[in-house]
């Protein structure tokens, strides 16, 4: 079995920390780091490194929460702009192994900065590509 993460810790109460909401199957808590005021973080209570590896009711939980959220967030900060950021595995920069999104109000000056470089879709390449996703999900429905 892989070793408890932080985030395992704070969800079995070994360490605290500022809890904004709670239900069943969600937990949401200011990032100790915070890259802004109000960066919050939100995971759920089923154990699993990465999102792909999450049930589908662990993630219906999460999605219906995750606006509400955002909102909370976004009226408390005052923030008329946030990123969700949601890292998956070490080359993403995940650094703790249990799921979870960040909610990054967005200021002047906050401390998120994104590197965006677009190439273009090649379009004889998208449609094979496109279609062996289909095929993909049709297998692990
Ligand atoms: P990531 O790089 O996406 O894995 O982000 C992990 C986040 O967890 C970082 O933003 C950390 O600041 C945050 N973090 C780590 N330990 C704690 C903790 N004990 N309480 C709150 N946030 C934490």
């Amino acid at each position: 079995m892989a070793e408890p993460t932080v985030f395992d810790r704070i969800l079995d109460g070994k360490i605290p920390c500022h809890r904004v909401y709670e239900d069943d199957h969600v937990l949401a808590f200011l990032d100790i780091g915070p890259l802004s005021a109000g960066h919050t973080l939100v995971i759920p209570k089923e154990r699993v490194a990465q999102l792909h590896e999450l049930s589908d009711d662990a993630a219906a939980a999460l999605g219906r929460v995750l606006p509400r959220l955002c909102r909370a967030v976004m009226h408390v900060t005052g923030a008329t702009a946030y990123n969700v950021l949601q890292n998956n595995g070490s080359a993403a920069h995940q650094e703790v192994r249990h799921v979870h999104f960040h909610i990054i109000p967005r200021f002047k000056g906050s401390g998120l900065e994104i590197g965006w470089e677009p190439g273009s879709l090649d379009e004889g390449r998208a449609d094979k590509v496109a279609q062996k996703i289909r095929i993909a999900l049709a297998a692990t429905l």
